[in-house]
């Protein structure tokens, strides 16, 4: 069975995220999206909210799974016997990160791959911070997140004003 796992913060998740879900989800068996919790940055959207807005917009997708996991990604993909890591790459910075975060995976575990995925051309601009300073600032998020999370998403934010 070929597992993947996408992991990152989803502070929210855009459709950005759901693009690479989606595509994933046709390549692999089963893919873990994990919400990594990292305790050295800050987000605006609790653990239990982004997993519970991650798991109703895949609600579709029968092979995904939604999961959270303090420990290192390359580990966490190690127990749940992944062969592969899933990235989305936008542009020169993600590159240089992802990059560095592959260098040390290496050195961990050389067994698990790490698979990079362009954005689509609708999401290749989007980010989440954009989508909170964009409704911080009274913009339009409407074709940046699910339609289903749209009303939610920008209530959340505003309420941190
Ligand atoms: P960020 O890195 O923007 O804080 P995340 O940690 O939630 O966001 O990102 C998880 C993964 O999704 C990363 O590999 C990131 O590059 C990717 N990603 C984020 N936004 C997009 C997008 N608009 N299109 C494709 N991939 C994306």
């Amino acid at each position: 069975m070929r597992i993947a796992v996408y992991p990152g913060s989803f502070d929210p998740v855009s459709n950005g995220h759901l693009d690479i879900i989606e595509r994933t989800s046709k390549i692999f068996d089963l893919v873990y999206v994990v919400v990594s919790i990292n305790p050295l940055k800050s987000t605006l959207f609790t653990v239990d909210e982004r997993m519970d807005m991650l798991k109703r917009i895949t609600s579709h997708l029968h092979n995904v799974q939604v999961e959270c996991t303090k420990e290192l990604v390359i580990n966490y993909a190690q127990r749940k016997q992944a062969s592969v890591i899933i990235r989305g790459l936008r542009n020169t910075l993600d590159y240089q990160y992802e990059m560095t975060l592959f260098s040390y995976n290496q050195k961990i575990n050389k067994d698990i791959e790490t698979m990079l995925l362009f954005p689509s051309a609708d999401n290749l601009f989007l980010s989440s911070s954009s989508i909170k300073e964009l409704v911080i600032f009274g913009g339009n998020i409407d074709s940046y997140v699910p339609k289903m999370l749209v009303d939610e998403i920008k209530t959340r934010i505003q309420s941190q004003k």
